[in-house]
């Protein structure tokens, strides 16, 4: 088993941790369901019209047919609809019972003496049955799901008014490196932005977790220390960027290991972005990513991301899909999984952009996707398949 593998493993073998709350139904969008949601209604409740048109029996539609009144949707027919007859309906209406027809005002002729006549033969019945979408007592969506855009609907149509879902970790996004200065400056010689604390953050906002602090520090081991110790007292998570490799001030990994946590891992074994640590203690997460954005970025899509959705109690797993190289890849040591920046076309093929390694992430802001290439594997030859993880 390679190190990303071993990493998946332990990974899936997290235990949820975070613990869960009830939340108002307009605050669970991109919170982690805790409940299985039941129907408590079939749906549709009714057979229901899906058109605006008239509701008749099917053995009457070659014959002229009598209006016998106008049904809105929320109302139900106060008459019975006999032998050529029939009543104008609109969508979303009760088809009445003795009906099993539903014509559309685009196929109906209105006729004198409030009558109607069909003009299409062969309509469709144009009825949305009674629970065809799902049955009473059917399970909606299963505890771990995201709760996405649909999701959101759902739960409103099966009445969560309040859900259970997992609550938001708190997170300090620490970033380090005496070279570092804020995007505010233009830097000195030997400076250089931080542009790491954007990017973490909002991939922990993306995720919805709460960024408590943001801290920038220089390679301080006392203050980096210090500064660690003060963020776990308010944190769930610390994510650390920089520092997290074996120059000589790169202090991450010693601070964890002299402040008692346990290191889950210390490499990825993806390029870029080998150095980076998982780490834990107490109930407190840590995550040591490297420096480089590219690779910070990789190290929390891959990596990051699937933890923190194991601890969150999520059931995410990443879109990976398997499609046709628009380019031949190539690369002379294979012994790790490389991630690569790459476009997927409205072909659906794999494109090459432009892309130079772990430092630079203005590839990034180009490619709609990451593609794999396995460990072990030096070429990817054009019209092949591979794996791309669409971003
Ligand atoms: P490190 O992992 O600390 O050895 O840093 C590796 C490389 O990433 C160095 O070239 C750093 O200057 C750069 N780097 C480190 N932190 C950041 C950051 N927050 N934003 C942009 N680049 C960074
Ligand atoms: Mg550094």
């Amino acid at each position: 088993m390679n190190q990303f593998e071993k990493i998946q493993q332990l990974t899936g073998n997290l235990p949820p941790f975070f613990p869960t709350e009830k939340v108002q139904l307009q605050n669970a969008f991109n919170r982690v369901l805790q409940e299985d949601v039941i129907a408590d209604l079939n749906m549709p409740p009714f057979n229901k019209s899906a058109m605006d048109g008239y509701a008749c029996r099917l053995e009457d539609i070659a014959n002229e047919l009598e209006v016998l009144e106008v049904i809105n949707a929320g109302k139900i027919a106060s008459v019975k609809i006999g032998k050529n007859q029939c009543v104008k309906i609109m969508t979303g209406a009760a088809v009445p019972p003795e009906c099993d027809c539903v014509f559309m005002v685009e196929d109906a002729e209105e006729l004198h003496g409030n009558k109607v006549r069909c003009t299409n033969l062969n309509t469709m019945k144009n009825i949305c049955y009674l629970g065809e979408d799902y049955k009473k007592g059917d399970i909606l969506l299963k505890k771990g799901a995201l709760i996405n855009v649909p999701q959101m609907a759902v739960l409103a149509g099966a009445g969560y008014a309040e859900v259970w879902v997992s609550k938001r970790p708190k997170v300090t996004v620490i970033a380090t490196g005496s070279e570092l200065v804020s995007p505010s400056e233009t830097p000195k010689p030997g400076q250089i932005r931080n542009s790491n604390s954007s990017q973490v953050v909002t991939q922990l906002r993306k995720m919805n977790l709460e960024v408590v602090a943001e801290l920038t520090l220089v390679d301080d081991y006392e203050l980096l220390t210090k500064s660690f110790k003060k963020a776990l007292e308010s944190s769930d998570f610390v994510v650390f960027t920089g520092g997290a490799s074996v120059g000589d001030f790169d202090f991450i990994p010693e601070i964890l290991k002299e402040q008692g946590f346990k290191i889950y891992w210390d490499h990825t074994g993806i390029k870029p972005g080998n150095p980076m640590t998982f780490s834990e203690k107490d109930g407190k997460f840590v995550f040591g990513l490297s420096g480089n954005p590219v690779s910070s970025f990789v190290q929390f899509e891959l990596i990051a991301k699937p933890v923190i959705c194991k601890l969150l109690g999520s059931n995410y797993t990443p879109l990976r899909v398997k499609t046709r190289m628009n380019f031949t890849y190539q690369r002379k040591n294979a012994n790790r999984l490389a991630i690569i920046p790459v476009v997927i076309d409205s072909a659906g093929a794999i494109s090459e952009i432009p892309f130079h390694g772990s430092a630079h992430i203005n590839a990034l802001a180009f490619a709609n996707a990451l593609l794999e290439v396995p460990l072990g594997d030096s070429t990817i030859q054009n019209n092949e398949f591979a794996y791309v993880r669409p971003l």
